[in-house]
């Protein structure tokens, strides 16, 4: 029997030919995970990405030279692209022509132009999307949230949310509503609160779904699976992106990842799932990207969920990023966590550093980190 799902009636933001929101069908994106500035790589991966499904595909833009990459992708490809602003906003005027739509995070605006007002900056990001046509995503992320708003609020998941509705508060105010918005976390539980929250203050704008840094799989999928489940059979979500960590040539995965947990709510399929962060171990890693700083960190991902399955039933979470953009951020909140650099792998208890270590000693080190830890607690536990 086919489940019934009412979606939330929210407004229909067009980005190029595809709709997202008031009732349209969710829209499965992807995004890639080649060098930029390897313009054979990434055609190559926006074509594999748009054979398995994707609708809309994000590519990062950081610098002026992967700017002239993407006109040369441009060239090649005609599917429809996002850019991934981080913290060079302004590049947003010299991608514009390239691209049907942008995303920037609220929480990256402050690095850039500090003389500069966030208001000032949605400003000019507004003047863009209406010169090109552009559609635009507010992306705000658990390890990102803008200062300003960790400060104000003492609840990390109200910072969160504050600040994306501060955002939509932005844009409306200059007359702008073609915007989708994401409230991210590597935690279902958390995206899933982040976003019934927000639907509830905010329910017609339109939601692209996303658990970030989900990881490897299978549990990538799950951990994916259980936020979508409960988000989607609630109304809640007009556009999907699964992140996995997979190597380039498997990258297309998330996209039939995407299309099958859709199928599967559609038909009523509900899966149950395993309990994260409460009583096992919890390995989360990002699903990489451009701005990935070393070839081994898909493997390296991959060899400390192998190494570290001894402590599988302890209530710990490791966290394995590809990059020093989103790494420190991101692994603030893992009981141990490490994040690439090219040569060295940054290894970390929290927000502490313990310092940085070769690509050959990092497992050494992350093992004598992970004893100490499991010692520690059963000593408090004792
Ligand atoms: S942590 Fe860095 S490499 Fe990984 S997806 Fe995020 S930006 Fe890309």
């Amino acid at each position: 029997m086919k489940a019934r799902i009412e979606r939330n009636l929210t407004r229909s933001v067009g980005v190029g030919d595809v709709r997202i929101g008031a009732g349209a069908p969710v829209v499965v994106q992807s995004m890639t995970a080649t060098r930029t500035v390897d313009v054979d790589a990434t055609v190559a991966q926006l074509e594999q990405l748009a054979a398995a499904g994707a609708r809309l595909e994000r590519v990062a833009i950081d610098s002026r030279k992967e700017v002239e990459a993407l006109a040369e992708v441009r060239r090649q490809t005609s599917v429809p692209l996002v850019v991934d602003l981080q913290e060079n906003y302004p590049l947003a005027a010299e991608v514009a022509p390239l691209v049907d739509k942008v995303r920037y995070n609220p929480g990256h605006l402050h690095h850039l132009e500090k003389g500069k007002t966030a208001e000032q900056k949605v400003a000019f990001l507004v003047s863009v999307a209406r010169e090109h046509d552009l559609a635009l995503r507010v992306g705000v992320n658990c390890g990102s949230v803008a200062p300003d708003f960790l400060e104000r609020y003492e609840d990390p998941m109200e910072a969160l949310v504050e600040s994306a509705l501060f955002h939509c508060k932005l844009l409306e105010e200059l007359g702008f509503e073609r915007f989708c918005v994401s409230l991210k976390d590597s935690d279902p539980g958390k995206v899933i609160e982040a976003n019934r929250i927000f639907a509830e203050r905010k329910p017609e704008v339109p939601l692209h779904l996303g658990v970030t840094e989900a990881g490897l799989l299978p549990d990538g999928v799950i951990k994916t699976r259980i936020a979508f489940e409960q988000l989607i059979s609630q109304g809640i979500g007009d556009t999907i992106r699964v992140s996995l960590t997979l190597p380039n040539a498997r990258k297309h995965e998330e996209v039939e990842a995407g299309h099958q947990i859709l199928a599967d709510i559609a038909a009523g399929r509900f899966r149950s799932v395993p309990d994260f962060g409460t009583d096992r171990l919890n390995i989360i890693s990002c699903p990489s990207c451009s701005r990935v700083e070393n070839e081994r960190f898909v493997e390296l991902a991959e060899e400390v969920k192998t190494m570290t399955a001894y402590a599988e039933q302890h209530a710990l979470t490791i966290a394995v990023m590809g990059c020093r953009v989103n790494g420190p951020g991101e692994t603030d909140d893992a009981d141990l966590g490490l994040w690439c650099g090219p040569s060295h792998v940054n290894l970390k208890r929290r927000s502490e550093s313990l310092g940085a270590f070769g690509y050959d000693e990092i497992l050494g080190k992350l093992r004598e980190e992970l004893d100490r830890l499991l010692e520690e607690r059963s000593l408090a536990g004792s």
